[in-house]
């Protein structure tokens, strides 16, 4: 009896439709007999009817499993099959289940349920891959304990919770804390451990491992210090305590999303763990850190208390990723992680949340909750906590998780549920801000301002374009954080957090000497698109003098979009003023090197793009790359009597060292080594290239090479050194497509996919290229539309092997209304030709088809 027809229907899901599973499931016991082709799956689940229950069907979820025998209180049952699972009768009582299955873990390309990665096992469950491993209620809100049987030649066997025995080819587990089966996790190979002790705060101790491939060994240290940095910040910040003996990391090659956060056993693709000085760069270490602190956290916000139902993804990823920020923000610097934070969040939720794909946070249907991974809902979630808490107050917002720790700990919880224990503890009515929730789209706030006798006056007006399926829009709470300056630049109003709840609403200063500059959404208080006539003078004056450093940067940020958009539309010459403001500024060594190396980063191309299609303009991909070439010319020319000087001052001496403030530095000295190239066409870079003993230098010095068109032989050394290091190898990869001219981006990308090491089975190999051709802006959109066809090419090879990560990369179309008809009509082709392909997936069907609706 097999079941893996191809689910051809695509069945759309409704938050609404909710119901709760009729059945207890009081325990569950697993045995696994790992074989790579038959491995043998014995279920053992008792199942108690829940007492006024009104759903008493009794449906297990199972994908592409073989059922080999199925009994019930120890009677062969014979359960009708389907492709999505099987219904069975059962008894009116507690009654035993037991089935077992055959899975082909080798044969699995698509990285879901039980698969092999270089050898060795390894699973991936959320949100819905648990049903290709065995019959089950494949649900968040089923909650049960686990005791798992491996039984296996790999010399390491892990499984959730806490080592019961393990003895050759045998090892139990067992966990004492109810999950969600998204959250088991299995994993068998010949690793070997980087193994470290952590106490908590109440003395209890903790084993701790990071389980790498042999030879990989030497690339833990820095992980596990983060690991520890994490508990004990969560100790801290938040009270919470890790409630296991052990707690396994295990690094992974071929895996789709960047780590995941299985109730003591993370399984990590291992470009998100595995980190050496010689290997990886700064930016890699600092995604290290927070990615690991990011999985940790999720064993409160997420494992001890999880989503009721995929809807309330953003429960857990939104609280978690606003924790992850919270703990990058106090180890490293708080201005910076928000500015960086700020960056992504405009070139990845905004477009998202403004073009056909956009959806609310918290989304009432979907037909494959895989391709709600999102931006939105883990970064405009994160967002809404930090407007939560900015509207509440530090000791009020601790109050209320705490509270949400004490009441919900070991449930399945909605939203409201986490926004009733804030109303609960602060007494506020948090009605309208739920809106955050379930209204799709980024709102728009114009500002207007006057100025009579010492009393100044804002009056902002918000509103939200229509979305799919919402053509209306509600005003929402939105706290503006603002100071004011005088003409000196001193502070005459500190930050103050004004609340925003009307469509259109004023607020008013009084006793003012004179008219000041404001200083709007500090730190980026609301994620929303501010709208405000103001002037060149004025911006640079508070990128000179404002307290706030978010929006120092963002005076900067806005004069470099501006005066980039004045190039485009008019051919103007760059602006002297904004030219001027960034010389004083950089070399300002009061400030923060990585504050001045974010100044220095020109806004992206596509953020661009963005910004001349929501003004009315249809953007032209290669006016954008030219002004941005020939701004970041005049901008080296300008500077060309202090980079010298600059590179020198900011080259980091002594042994590599990943922390914040030498990453910073390295970051600025980047930024002058990129101007120094357009000036002295790469000879510093190709003596950085041949002195570096760090990834960061080498990885700029080859970038900037490239960028030059001067670099062929340090690529080809830079290949000759890392061929047999797949993660350096994924750079190399990268960065030719995302550093090749635009004429030339599809035809580069193209010959990669033909390299011998460029593979379709490894979704990081896959992103390195395609994800490289889609980021380079002008070569992706180039007229002759190579780009579309290539990506289009891959997608629909990659899509019978991995749905998942196929769907993901059509997000590369989404901004397809931006461009010219004639650009349209070529992506349009593409996108029709993917949805046209025979066999096409549910994940990737839904994309294209959403994209497409637009
Ligand atoms: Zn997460």
């Amino acid at each position: 009896m097999t079941s893996d027809a191809a689910l051809t229907e695509a069945e759309t899901f409704y938050l609404n439709d909710y119901t709760p599973f009729g059945f207890e499931v009081d325990s569950v016991e697993l045995t696994f007999r790992l074989a790579p082709s038959a491995t043998r799956v014995l279920s053992k689940i008792r199942f108690t009817p829940k007492p006024g229950a009104t759903d008493l069907r009794f449906f297990l979820h199972g994908e592409k499993l073989k059922l080999i025998s199925a009994k019930i209180d120890g009677t062969d049952a014979t359960p009708d099959l389907t492709a999505e699972g099987l219904t069975c009768e059962v008894p009116e009582t507690s009654f035993l289940w037991e089935a077992e299955v055959e899975i082909d873990p080798a044969g699995n390309t698509a990285l879901e349920g039980l698969y092999m990665s270089g050898g060795m096992y390894c699973t991936q469950c959320e949100a819905e891959g648990f049903r290709k491993i065995t019959y089950y209620p494949d649900r968040p809100d089923v909650m049960s304990i686990f005791t798992v049987r491996i039984e296996g030649d790999e010399e390491v066997l892990l499984s959730n919770g806490n080592p019961v025995s393990q003895s050759q080819g045998l090892a139990e587990w067992h966990d004492p804390w109810p999950k969600p089966a998204y959250l088991f996790a299995l994993v068998a190979g010949d690793l070997v451990n980087h193994p470290d002790t952590f106490t908590t705060q109440s003395g209890k101790e903790v084993e701790l491992n990071i389980w790498v491939r042999p030879g990989d060994e030497d690339k833990c240290a820095f992980g596990m210090e983060a690991l520890k940095k994490s508990m004990t910040w969560d100790e801290e910040a938040y009270g919470r305590e890790y409630d296991l003996d052990i707690f396994n990391i295990v690094a992974v090659d071929d895996f789709n999303m960047g780590a995941m956060e299985n109730k003591g056993l993370n399984i990590f693709n291992s470009s998100c763990v595995l980190a050496s000085p010689e290997t990886s760069t700064d930016a890699n270490f600092e995604r290290i850190e927070a990615i690991i602190a990011h999985e940790y956290f999720h064993n409160w916000t997420g494992n001890r208390i999880t989503c009721r139902d995929w809807f309330q993804l953003c429960l857990k990823e939104g609280l978690t990723v606003f924790r992850d920020a919270q703990f990058t923000s106090d180890m490293r610097s708080a201005s910076v992680k928000r500015i960086s934070d700020v960056i992504d969040l405009r070139a990845r939720q905004f477009p998202e949340d403004q073009g056909p794909l956009s959806h609310p946070v918290r989304p009432e249907e979907f037909q494959e909750i895989n391709n709600f991974y999102t931006a939105t809902i883990y970064e405009k979630g994160a967002e809404i906590i930090g407007m939560l808490k900015r509207l509440v107050g530090d000791a009020a917002y601790r109050k209320a998780v705490d509270l949400y720790f004490d009441r919900h700990d070991g449930q399945a919880c909605t939203i409201e549920d986490w926004l009733q224990v804030f109303e609960d503890s602060t007494g506020r009515d948090l009605a309208q801000f739920k809106r955050w929730y379930s209204q799709a789209g980024t709102p728009r706030l114009k500002v207007a301002e006057s100025y009579e006798d010492g009393s100044y006056t804002l009056t902002f007006e918000q509103s939200t374009a229509a979305t799919p399926g919402q053509p209306q829009k509600d005003p929402r709470v939105i706290p503006i954080a603002l100071g004011l300056l005088n003409g000196n630049g001193d502070e005459v109003q500190p930050t103050t957090v004004l609340e925003m709840t009307e469509a259109k609403q004023s607020f008013t200063f009084d006793g003012l000497a004179s008219k000041p500059v404001p200083s709007i959404l500090r730190e980026f208080s609301a994620p929303v698109i501010l709208e405000r006539a103001t002037s060149s003078a004025e911006r640079t004056f508070l990128l000179a003098h404002d307290s706030d450093l978010f929006n120092r940067w963002e005076a900067g940020n806005t004069l470099a979009r501006e005066a980039r958009i004045d190039m485009v539309l008019e051919g103007a010459a760059p602006d002297a003023a904004y030219l001027e403001a960034l010389q004083k500024l950089v070399r300002d060594d009061s400030l923060d090197p990585a504050f001045r190396a974010l100044v220095l980063q020109p806004p992206s191309q596509s953020d661009i793009a963005q910004t001349l299609y929501e003004r009315g303009v249809t953007p032209d991909p290669q006016k954008i790359y030219d002004a941005a070439e020939t701004l970041a010319q005049t901008l080296a020319q300008q500077l060309a009597d202090s980079l010298p000087r600059l590179y020198a001052e900011t080259t980091v001496e002594g042994a590599y060292s990943p922390d914040a403030a030498s990453a910073g530095k390295r970051a600025l000295n980047a930024r002058v080594l990129t101007l120094l190239t357009r000036l002295d066409g790469g000879e510093q870079a190709a003596r950085q290239y041949a002195s570096a003993d760090n990834m960061t230098q080498q990885y700029a010095a080859l970038s900037w090479l490239l960028q030059a068109e001067n670099g062929a032989a340090q690529s080809h050394a830079f290949f000759e050194q890392w061929r047999g290091d797949r993660l350096v190898m994924d750079k190399w990869f990268a960065l030719q497509v995302a550093l090749a001219t635009p004429e030339k981006a599809a035809a580069v990308a193209k010959d990669l996919t033909r390299h011998e090491l460029f593979t379709l089975k490894n979704p990081n190999r896959f992103r390195a290229v395609m994800g490289a051709l889609a980021g380079n802006h002008a070569g992706f959109h180039h007229a002759s539309g190579a780009g579309y066809q290539l990506l289009a090419d891959n997608l629909i090879v990659l899509d019978s092997l991995n749905p998942q990560t196929t769907a993901r990369m059509c997000t590369a179309f989404q901004t397809w209304k931006r461009y010219d008809a004639d650009r349209q009509a070529l992506i349009k082709m593409q996108l029709q030709r993917i949805k046209s392909t025979t066999g096409l997936s549910r994940d990737t069907n839904e994309m294209v088809s959403r994209i497409l609706d637009a």
